[in-house]
């Protein structure tokens, strides 16, 4: 097994209104200028007049940040219980998780569904106090509200023993002194990095993937999404679909995409690590396996959590 560093896979936990979608907002628009500064001068500034000018109104499923040499995928979670396993799943992609709580309202009940999945999956989470900008924001009651929700939520030690930070996704600065009024998103996005394990993968054992998430298009119909368990995989290529009840078809991949910003572009390869979309299997559906022919073994199925409004 191997620790990849040139990846960071970050599910995100918030409830509704507390300020996701702005603040993922900032952080993509901001990656690119820390980028522009290094890299290239002005030139990266059109493409951020482009994101502007298209806005973000819905969160997508998977976006991701370029951040130095790190590529932070985000996986959005339910804010909300669900019934099909679905917070399972996504949860079973990140290696860490964002926390995000308004820093007036504090932690709301309906996320405490999705956080203790979070706990259960051996998760430390990262307190993202947002919206500090706010003038009735009281970010050391919250703080300390937060902390008493993961104690009730059967935390251990150490994920009650959490880094946090403060935010105003608004503002688009994050900072370690609640009291700062300006400043940019970088702090938060050093945090990811060096908080957030990179992925543990075995990229020399052969291919397999769990579709997690499907996508439809009617161009090339069903497209499996999920993060690479073990090996590579490359356009082309052949796979065995592996089914419930362990029924099997073969099939050929026609495309491997990864997650780019807001959007999704076409590679070569892929491994171990990364968060896929692949093309070309027609007939899978959430919770197939997706394996070379050499190795056509399924993967554990998620277990569909029983229905937990009692947990709310
Ligand atoms: P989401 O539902 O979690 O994705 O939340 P949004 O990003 O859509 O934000 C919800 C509301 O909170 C909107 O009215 C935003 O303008 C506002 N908001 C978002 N971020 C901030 C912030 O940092 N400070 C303040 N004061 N308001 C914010």
């Amino acid at each position: 097994m191997i620790r990849r560093d040139d990846i960071r896979n970050v599910a995100i936990i918030a409830h509704v209104d507390h300020g996701k979608t702005t603040l993922v907002d900032s952080m993509l628009r901001q990656s690119g200028q820390f980028r522009a500064s290094q890299l290239v001068g002005d030139c990266i500034l059109d493409s951020n007049d482009q994101e502007r000018e298209r806005g973000i109104t819905i969160l997508a499923k998977n976006i991701a940040i370029n951040y130095g040499d790190v590529k932070i995928n985000i996986i959005d979670t339910p804010g909300h219980a669900d019934f099909g396993g679905e917070v399972e799943r996504t949860l079973q992609m990140a290696d860490g998780a964002l926390v995000l709580v308004d820093a007036f309202e504090g932690p709301m009940p309906q996320t405490k569904f999705v956080l203790r999945k979070a706990f259960a999956n051996k998760i430390r989470p990262i307190v993202v106090i947002n919206k500090i900008d706010r003038p009735d924001a009281r970010p050391q009651e919250v703080l300390n509200e937060i902390f008493d929700t993961f104690v009730d939520l059967d935390a251990d030690e150490q994920q009650l023993d959490f880094s946090y930070i403060y935010a105003s996704g608004r503002g688009g600065f994050a900072s370690h002194d609640p009291t700062t009024t300006s400043g940019d998103i970088r702090p938060l996005l050093d945090l990811i990095v060096q908080k957030v394990p990179g992925p543990e993968v075995d990229p020399d054992s052969p291919f397999r993937m769990l579709c997690t998430t499907l996508d439809f298009s009617e161009y090339v119909g069903r497209i499996a999404i999920g993060r690479i368990a073990s090996g590579r995989v490359k356009r082309s290529q052949k796979a065995v679909l592996i089914k419930a009840e362990n029924a099997t078809t073969t099939g050929s991949i026609d495309s491997v995409l990864v997650f780019e910003k807001l959007g999704r572009v076409e590679v070569e390869t892929a491994e171990a690590g990364d968060i896929v979309a692949l093309v070309g299997l027609g007939s899978v559906d959430i919770g197939d396996t997706i394996a070379s022919t050499e190795r056509p073994e399924a993967l554990p199925r998620i277990e569909v959590g029983e229905p937990t409004l009692s947990m709310l």
